[in-house]
């Protein structure tokens, strides 16, 4: 079935679902094409950037640079935004696919795994998603309760995301207060009785997921010292064998950072984070709220590479008021759109969506929705082309759609009074926060409120 889409005469619209890196680098992709083409971005937030504002961590304001990247891009003729506005609520696909004739899913993974342990929900017992997203600001988290009265914190895992969360508990307000995390977060931090902060890890040293720079970190905060015990860092065979090998660095600069840690002496400051390896929680205890951690020693088994923990049966309790779970995100179903409930994703061929007919649908996946959380926000890049490439390959197939008119599209939205918030209005946002942060010396306020930011536009709810 040919069609001209792509040409002067009828460019190719395509919708991307979600404006965080990946939504960025395909909407890149398809103005790079060479096809002329339409892109409409939509957000459920009135904000764009996803994690890169809600997710990377208020003192890594390096990383939010790639921002100016997005802001580029969003300049691009043919490019629309359109923040507030929930696919799957306040649109649904069959509404989407009337304006476009292809959907890029870039919405992320916004939920998080589970342990399946017992007490997992007692009150104390967070994931670290809901952390990371009430210091970020993130409207929908802005009232989530924090009790840091406690002296003793645990983080279970030892990615990237767990070393963001131990340094927010263990940074001083001085360290925290030109950021712009959230004020909200601040003020809570800033009475925080938490001491100890230990982060668990299931496996070794030499398989934790964290970077050289993140870990790097913890050795240098104002009042907080790092503490590794030496004799977690003996290695079996087989954890030998993955720190010699040479196609992975990080293993080794990881283990570098970790023997300094475990050789420094017992230092004076007020914090410490205890780096602890091969334990795993076995259940969390306690009636009304969180009381204590069971947590079991693990041993490693398997072929280099491939270890995987395994419990020993012995035991240890450690009383404790809060724990952060930081194992992994996890995507969320959107109706109407395949999901594999197991692994937390979209179904995909290399970013092309598969249903179980696998028949052609002109669905397209990009980012941790389409191979889940893992990489850095440059990951996304790569990934993104990836999925583009084949909806270009894919452009004769595509069905084009009804209404090929953004007019027709913003009547709908007006029509279903949805408050929709363009490029130009998210860029009044952004200079009301920045004015906001001013005040206090810090490089922007957020507003936590999707009511505020709306606020901002005369856009009342
Ligand atoms: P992650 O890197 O996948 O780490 C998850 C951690 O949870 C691992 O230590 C994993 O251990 C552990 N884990 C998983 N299931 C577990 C279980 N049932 N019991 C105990 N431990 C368990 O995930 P993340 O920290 O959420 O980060 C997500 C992605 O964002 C990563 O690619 C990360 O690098 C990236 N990120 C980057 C930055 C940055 O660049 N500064 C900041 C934040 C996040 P195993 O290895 O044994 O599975």
């Amino acid at each position: 079935m040919a069609n001209d889409l792509g040409t002067q005469q009828r460019p190719l619209r395509v919708a991307i679902v979600g404006s965080g890196p990946s939504a960025f680098y395909s909407a890149e992709a398809l103005f790079n094409s060479g096809c002329h083409v339409m892109v409409n971005m939509f957000e459920s937030l009135p904000v764009p950037f996803g994690l890169v504002r809600y997710g990377v961590a208020p003192d890594h304001p390096k990383i939010k640079n790639v921002i100016k990247v997005y802001e580029k891009i969003a300049q691009t003729d043919g490019f629309s935004f359109f923040g507030n506005v929930q696919i799957g609520k306040d649109l649904n696909l069959h509404q989407l696919r009337k304006f476009h004739d292809a959907v890029i899913f870039a919405c992320g993974a916004q939920s998080d795994r589970r342990l399946g342990i017992q007490g997992e929900d007692l009150l104390g017992s967070h994931t670290a998603t809901e952390f990371v997203a009430w210091y970020n600001g993130h409207p929908s988290y802005k009232n989530r309760k924090f009790d840091l009265s406690s002296n003793i914190a645990i983080v279970v895992g030892q990615g990237n995301v767990a070393m963001d969360v131990c340094r927010i508990l263990a940074k001083t307000v001085d360290e925290l207060k030109e950021t712009d995390i959230a004020q909200h977060a601040l003020d809570v931090l800033a009475e925080s009785r938490i001491k100890e902060i230990y982060v668990i890890g299931r496996r070794g040293p030499v398989q934790a997921a964290f970077t050289s720079a993140e870990l790097r970190e913890l050795g240098e905060l104002a009042d907080c010292d790092p503490i590794v015990d030496p004799k977690e860092l003996e290695l079996n065979y087989a954890s030998q064998v993955e720190l010699e090998d040479a196609t992975n660095a990080l293993r080794k600069k990881n283990y570098e950072i970790l023997k300094e840690f475990a050789s420094r002496p017992k230092g004076t400051k007020k914090k410490k984070i205890y780096i602890q390896f091969f334990k795993s929680p076995a259940a969390f205890g306690g009636n009304d709220k969180l009381e204590k951690v069971f947590l079991e020693k693990n041993e490693l088994s398997g072929e280099p590479g491939k270890q995987k923990s395994r419990g020993t049966g012995e035991k240890e309790t450690l009383k404790c008021g809060l724990v952060f779970r930081s194992v992994g995100y996890r995507g969320v179903p959107i109706p109407c759109v395949p999901f594999n409930d197991q692994w937390g994703g979209i179904p995909n061929s290399e970013g092309r969506v598969e249903d179980s007919e696998h028949q052609f649908s002109g669905l397209y996946c990009a980012g941790w929705i389409k191979r889940g959380p893992s990489g850095v926000i440059g990951t996304n890049k790569p990934d993104a082309n990836q999925t583009v490439s084949h909806l270009l390959e894919d452009k004769a197939k595509l069905y084009p759609c009804k209404n090929p008119d953004n007019r027709r599209l913003v009547d709908l939205l007006n029509e279903l009074k949805i408050r929709y918030v363009s490029f130009a209005d998210w860029k009044k946002i952004d200079e009301a926060e920045i004015e906001q942060g001013k005040k206090k010396e810090k490089s922007r306020e957020k507003f936590v409120s999707v009511e505020e930011m709306l606020a901002v536009l005369g856009k009342i709810l």
